[in-house]
């Protein structure tokens, strides 16, 4: 058997009465412990389940598909601070968002609704501001999850969102709303457009650059 030491997170519950050890593909392993547990006695209730802990690893290692991202810890939004993320917990805490489950796939649901809606409440005003601003009109806003593209609008000046543009600059989200609200007077990327673009960012090349620079900062398991 290894002698390796197992890596692990510690989590204290307020409903807990014992130690708890969970296993899951998302975290490993979780020691879940009462609150005023003293964390020194961790060591020997480890050393206590090895076995168990042994067994249980190894059925993870054969579950977790290749290069499947793992669940965020921390979502980094520039335009809503820093938000610690928490598996298996209900409920509203400050800054931190409490995912009512530990399994994948509803867990990545989860994180894509509170993302969608937390795009309506941050990246719509920001439009109507613009809006207000440049008096370029648009009729509706929405926001999704698309795959390809940081916003869009249509021929009646809906414009739709994405959501991932939570995890960009906020100047580089002000150059999307603005080039999205352009399209409400030219539907297309001709000189035209971009004159209009440049009349309110006259500096748009480095955004576009910039823009494309960023695909990095979305998180992988957002595409799952
Ligand atoms: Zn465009």
């Amino acid at each position: 058997m290894s002698t390796e030491p197992v890596p692990y997170r510690v989590r204290i519950s307020n409903r807990a009465r014992h130690v708890n050890l969970r296993l899951t593909v998302q975290e490993g392993l979780v020691v879940v412990i009462p609150r005023g547990f003293d964390l020194k006695h961790i060591p020997s209730i480890l050393q206590k389940r090895k076995q168990w802990i042994l067994a249980g690893l190894g059925r993870l290692a054969v579950q977790t598909p290749l290069g499947s991202c793992p669940l965020p810890e921390q979502l980094v939004l520039p335009l809503l601070g820093t938000w610690t993320v928490v598996y298996g917990e209900r409920g509203e805490k400050p800054n931190q968002l409490l995912i009512p489950t530990t399994e994948r796939a509803p867990s990545i649901a989860h994180l894509k609704s509170w993302l969608a809606h937390q795009g309506r409440l941050h990246l719509i005003p920001r439009l109507q501001q613009i809006s207000h601003a440049t008096g370029l009109t648009f009729t509706q806003a929405t926001v999704r999850g698309q795959k390809t593209r940081w916003g869009s609008c249509s021929r009646q000046h809906h414009i739709s969102l994405n959501y991932q543009l939570l995890f960009l600059t906020s100047d580089l989200v002000h150059y999307v709303l603005v080039h999205e609200l352009c399209h409400t007077h030219e539907m297309n990327h001709s000189p035209r457009f971009w004159s209009l673009v440049a009349s309110y960012l006259p500096d748009h090349q480095d955004y576009k650059a910039r823009l494309r620079q960023s695909i990095h900062l979305i998180p992988g398991w957002l595409h799952d």
